[in-house]
């Protein structure tokens, strides 16, 4: 029988995190412009703060998970379309040295698609010695650029695997390559490019009846999995809120093989809930064999403590990931504009982000959800 799914309230905000308005309070959900210098960095109508940056350098993928693309795949954008390295650099330029940027995540489509992914990689190297980079990927050539991408300045990767059964990764990929996956995993942990996260979607009836399998592999080479429920963010708008294997679903099904139990930590603006593991039978004393963390956006949202800000490969600030609202930067930066010009049009973009899933609250079928014309593919995730 598929579950019922309990609709997750967001975490709220105290009144020191929302000096602005309050989410809940209709008349103030149309932004208006910002009353603040850029001094505030990327602070929104709700006081929260962006510091993290996903980046998406391409929206073109040489996979088709069937919760992302269509099996046709999708009418890519054309060279000229995409943010070039120079621009690249100079909105993550822009973004730590005037609004506050302190973390990127370069994404995708698939960023290794890129062949100027190193030299991009150098370059904002160069400019922030102490930046975390990650790279989110899918891993298929990472085996011969790994090290490259270490040299060039790649703090670490996530890197997408969804099965380690060769059968069960073709039917949700559609493409029968989980052995240049796994050469591409263990290439980027012999280059360093640690902490290792895997982020794994689990799809009912085609890799739920895994996950514990893919937590024993994981814990096995000193991985962290991180289990993200499926959003509705799919190209061929299948979505269902009840086909969601949700974060309780997948800690129970953890839990056949395992003892799991929330970590004590402050999870800040942190999107996994982390949960300490341990062998089913293991006693009171016995050490843990590691970390799983579940990304709970559908069911238990964490929207009022998201400290994300995205820029699509073509150089549009996404507040939200159900953002219905883009906000070009791409003719400022071919426009001869001033960095200061473009940090003023970023920071109003992000002034006006929703409170929760792109609306006024979370719920991705609540009255007031409307899916982005985008998937999560040409958003960048
Ligand atoms: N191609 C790279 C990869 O797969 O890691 C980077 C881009 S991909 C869009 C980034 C992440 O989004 C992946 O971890 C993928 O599992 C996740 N993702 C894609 N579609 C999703 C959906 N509908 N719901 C939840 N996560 C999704
Ligand atoms: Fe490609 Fe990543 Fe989407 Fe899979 S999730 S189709 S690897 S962009």
């Amino acid at each position: 029988m598929t579950p019922r799914v309990a609709l997750g309230m967001p975490r709220v905000p105290t009144s020191q995190d929302r000096p602005e308005r309050d989410p809940a309070d209709h008349e103030s959900n149309s932004p208006g412009p910002s009353p603040h210098g850029l001094e505030e960095g990327l602070i929104d109508r709700f006081g929260r703060r962006a510091s993290d940056l996903r980046l998406s350098l391409i929206d073109k993928c040489n996979l088709r998970c069937s919760y992302c693309m269509p099996a046709e795949g999708l009418p890519w954008l054309k060279r000229e379309q995409l943010l070039t390295g120079d621009e690249v650099r100079r909105l993550v330029r822009i973004g730590v040295q005037q609004l506050g940027i302190r973390e990127l995540r370069l994404t995708g489509g698939e960023p290794l698609v890129r062949q100027d992914l190193e030299e991009i990689i150098a370059g904002i190297r160069a400019d922030h010695p102490e930046l975390p980079i990650a790279l989110t990927t899918n891993a298929i050539g990472l085996d011969r650029r790994a090290a490259g991408l270490r040299n060039a300045g790649l703090s670490r990767v996530n890197i997408s695997l969804d099965s380690v059964h060769r059968e069960t990764f073709a039917q949700l990929t559609r493409r029968d390559s989980l052995d240049k996956v796994l050469t591409g995993v263990s290439a980027a942990a012999s280059a360093g490019l640690t902490p290792l996260k895997i982020n794994a979607v689990l799809v009912r009836g085609a890799n739920d009846h895994q996950a514990a399998d893919l937590l024993s592999w994981s814990l096995a080479h000193g991985f962290e999995l991180r289990f993200i429920e499926q959003m509705p963010l799919e190209a061929d708008r299948t979505w269902k809120r009840e086909a969601t294997v949700t974060a309780a679903e997948t800690r129970s099904l953890l839990s056949h093989q395992y003892r799991i139990e929330p970590a004590e930590e402050d999870r800040g603006g942190a999107p996994a809930e982390r949960f300490t593991v341990w062998e089913k039978d293991a006693g009171a004393f016995s050490s843990p064999l590691g970390t799983v963390g579940i990304i709970a956006s559908v069911t238990e949202p964490f929207c009022a403590a998201c400290t994300r800000t995205r820029i699509t490969a073509e150089g549009r600030v996404m507040s939200c990931l159900f953002s219905q609202e883009e906000v070009d930067l791409m003719d400022l930066l071919r426009g001869g504009a001033t960095d200061t010009e473009l940090a003023r049009r970023w920071a109003e973009a992000m002034w006006a982000k929703p409170a929760a899933h792109g609306t006024d609250r979370p719920g991705f079928e609540l009255p007031g959800f409307t899916r982005p014309e985008r998937s999560m593919s040409a958003i960048g995730g």
